[in-house]
């Protein structure tokens, strides 16, 4: 048997596109210098893959920016206001990926959206009615040339035309486009074909989606055409499905003149009963994604043999490969040494993940492995004891009951009673928690890490940045305020290491966008608090003012949803035990006499289940009772809050609402209307900031601006339930920018107050 990877990481072992692609864009490299860096690490890439005796290697799934992007580019879907900037190719690239300010224009970047239940971004294609989408030109066969010359056939990837025609954005019908779309495509398999190229890929995971009869149609009427007049003896084209199964297109998926299907063993629940219950077509081959793709842990051969030799007999011609494209995983466990060694020996990142398939291909074809060392060893692996067992925890999980997930008192009542106690003016003003973090502050973290001051000292310079927080804040008449957050950079990995149960790793950086890329945390074992998280921080700031300081903690969704699961046990018992920690936390900020406690759950729509159908028994139910068994056992009066770094929950509002939080931020910079409206449909209860203005910008809103939109809001929201607050946290922003927007904000609230009285 052979094997292969759907795609592979791309940002360099040490992140070497991120210094390069940095380097260029602050003018310190050539155009051809980034490209020839590029080429460097594609080439030791596929020599990796190579070496470890992969088939089929992909090329093209490396990319400058993003993947969706290269194919918009190739397609010709460059808006005018791009193309018109008269940038060489590579920064008519860049200008899409991160918007141009410069001697040539002034243009924002395209929009950027999550890629499906990943937390990797793409970026979003924009059709209008001057698109002419055509085959540009075939810079998806620059890395195919180049392995080519290395001596290694390769298999460029693209984005499928149905997945692109799906995700991009567009101002008229899309239906206009489906003939140029499908035009293209053909062009690029042709000029494929004239290269000699064996294998293309379509990614298309669009079709793990909710589909509807006219979706499939589609999809059939796409490729139809596509490979309409293709040579029989051309190239031949897989296409590839990742994150889900394809049940609402499966039996169409088998009917097309395609060469290989890639189905995903792992979250494709259906994908094997599919194939069972419809067969598969014997002239195709099956790329069989049975090796996880998303997550960190080595697999257990047993399983992953049985689950092969059942495709086996099912289909003629099977390659092994993995789930998904390995982009969502690090490089290598290699450059972790400073993990336990019973940890590492149970990961496996990108680099581990081609022995395993290797290993597998060799194992598959012994008539027997129940002697073979590897075999023998990997059992061992996967029956050794759970890492870092915590018995109490598992216990206090065990006996929950209802009770613990529930607040006493009806949110409307808490809520007067709070009015009443907090006593605070109406649009009451705050922010998201955190404030600039200026050079000191993260020099003072880094002297601190490298042990260049001691715990005591770095303690008393955090405070001293709190006292300065603080008095700027009264100063500009916030009405609740925050600590800042200087001692965390990270609002997930300064709580993985207040708590037990999870590790943290130095080099494994997984791409969030572009060159950002972010490190999680892994939970190895069962999680409890440490020690105190927060308050300390806290109460030294609620001690410095007489106005209510909020608690700022972030909620076990989030912590969760950005750190590598367990696969040993359900996602709800990790989350309930990150939630029980939390609880203890909230518990003693409260009894610290804090009042306002904020619980962020900047990812709680990030694992959201891509199919409807799953959205509860899969998610919601055990996602909302653990944001609730955190805040349930506070008294009435004191106030939980909770934000949300997005506006897109039109269809999850009333799930929001059943978080049984007082309060809720969240950004409305964009789709503002929208959103209010929705909030007044679904009678949501709990009291709302939207964001007045936008803090991904340097921008100081006027007072004029910022009173307009509260306006505007209180159309929709009854002034007792509004807020006045940024969009999201301060930290990337600079000082002086911060003060001027939050002197108008709060001058705004104090204007439209007055229209109130
Ligand atoms: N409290 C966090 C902050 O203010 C929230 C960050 C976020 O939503 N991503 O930075
Ligand atoms: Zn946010």
């Amino acid at each position: 048997m052979e094997y292969t990877v759907v795609g592979f990481p791309r940002i360099g072992e040490h992140r070497e596109l991120k210094q390069a692609t940095e380097a260029y864009f602050r003018g310190e490299k050539q155009t051809h210098e980034l490209l020839a860096d590029v080429e460097r690490l594609r080439a030791a890439q596929w020599e990796k893959l190579r070496a470890c005796g992969a088939a089929l290697i992909p090329s093209n799934d490396f990319s400058l920016y993003d993947g969706m992007l290269d194919t918009a580019w190739m397609l010709n879907v460059i808006p005018g206001k791009y193309a018109r900037l008269g940038l060489d190719e590579v920064g008519t690239y860049f200008a899409m990926a991160r918007g141009y300010q410069g001697e040539h224009g002034d243009v924002t970047a395209l929009a950027m959206k999550k890629w499906f239940n990943t937390n990797y971004h793409y970026m979003v294609p924009e059709l209008d009615e001057n698109t002419t989408l055509c085959l540009r030109h075939a810079h998806f066969l620059d890395g195919y040339e180049q392995a080519k010359h290395m001596g290694i056939e390769t298999r460029p990837v693209v984005v499928g035309p149905y997945t692109f025609l799906k995700l991009a954005r567009s101002s008229c019908d899309k239906k206009q486009f489906i003939a140029s779309l499908a035009g293209a495509y053909a062009q690029l398999l042709k000029y494929a074909s004239s290269r000699g190229v064996q294998w293309v890929q379509f990614d298309e995971p669009a079709l793990v989606l909710d589909m509807t009869a006219e979706d499939v149609a589609l999809l059939g009427a796409l490729y139809e055409s596509v490979l309409a007049d293709r040579p029989a003896d051309g190239t031949k084209l897989l296409v590839q499905t990742y994150f889900g199964d394809v049940r609402d297109c499966y039996e169409r998926l088998c009917e097309l003149p395609v060469d290989g299907i890639g189905l995903d063993f792992v979250e494709g629940k259906l994908s094997a009963q599919l194939m069972a219950q419809h067969g598969f077509p014997a002239d195709k081959t099956l790329f069989a994604g049975v090796v996880n793709g998303k997550n960190v842990w080595r697999c257990r051969y047993r399983d992953m043999l049985e689950q092969l030799r059942k495709l086996c007999g099912m289909v003629r011609h099977v390659v092994l490969s993995t789930s998904c494209s390995l982009l969502h995983v690090p490089y290598t466990v290699a450059h972790e040494p400073q993990l336990p060694e019973q940890v590492r020996q149970r990961l496996a990142f990108a680099y581990e993940k081609l022995g395993e398939l290797r290993e597998i291909c060799r194992l598959v074809d012994l008539p027997d492995c129940a002697t073979d060392a590897a075999f023998l060893a990997n059992e061992a692996l996967h029956a050794a004891a759970p890492l870092a067992p915590n018995p109490a925890v598992q216990q206090q999980v065990a006996s929950l009951t209802p009770r613990d997930f529930k607040r006493e008192m009806p949110r409307r009542s808490r809520q007067a009673l709070q009015r009443e106690t907090l006593a605070l003016p109406l649009l009451p003003t705050t922010t998201i928690g955190s404030f600039p973090q200026t050079a000191s502050v993260k020099r003072h973290r880094a002297r601190w890490r490298k042990g260049e001051i001691s715990a005591d000292e770095y303690a008393n310079l955090v405070r001293v940045d709190i006292k300065r927080c603080i008095a700027l804040q009264e100063e500009l008449g916030l009405d609740v305020l925050v600590h800042g957050e200087y001692e965390r950079n990270d609002m997930v990995e300064y709580f993985g290491e207040n708590l037990a149960g999870f590790v943290f790793t130095r080099d494994a950086w997984v791409q969030s966008y572009g060159t950002r890329a972010t490190k999680p945390p892994i939970i190895v074992g069962d999680i409890s608090r440490i020690s105190s998280i927060t308050t300390p921080w806290i109460s030294y700031a609620a001690s410095l003012t007489q106005k209510p300081v909020k608690g700022m903690l972030t909620g076990p969704v989030t912590i969760f949803n950005w750190s590598f699961p367990r696969e040993d046990v359900p996602p709800a018992e990790s989350m309930y035990q990150i939630a029980l920690a939390l609880r203890e936390e909230v518990l003693e900020l409260e009894a610290a006499g804090i009042r306002i406690i904020q619980i962020d759950e900047a990812a709680l729509r990030e694992k959201l289940p891509l199919r409807r159908a799953d959205w509860h028994s899969e998610y919601l139910d055990f996602a909302l009772r653990a944001f609730r068994l955190c805040h349930s056992a506070v008294q009435p009066a004191t106030q939980i809050h909770t934000h949300m770094c997005y506006s897109e929950f039109e269809d999850i509002i009333s799930y929001i609402d059943a978080m049984d939080a007082d309060v809720i931020t969240f950004e409305a910079s964009r789709s503002k209307l929208t959103i209010l409206r929705a909030l007044v449909q679904n009678n949501f209860e709990t009291e709302v900031g939207p964001g007045v203005y936008d803090i991904h910008s340097p921008r100081v809103p006027s007072v004029t601006e910022i009173a307009a939109s509260l306006k505007l809001m209180l159309r929709d929201i009854p002034a007792d339930c509004l807020w006045v607050n940024p969009d999201c946290g301060l930290k990337t922003r600079g000082e002086p920018e911060t003060i001027a927007a939050l002197k108008n904000m709060v001058q705004a609230a104090s204007c439209v107050r007055d229209t109130l009285r």
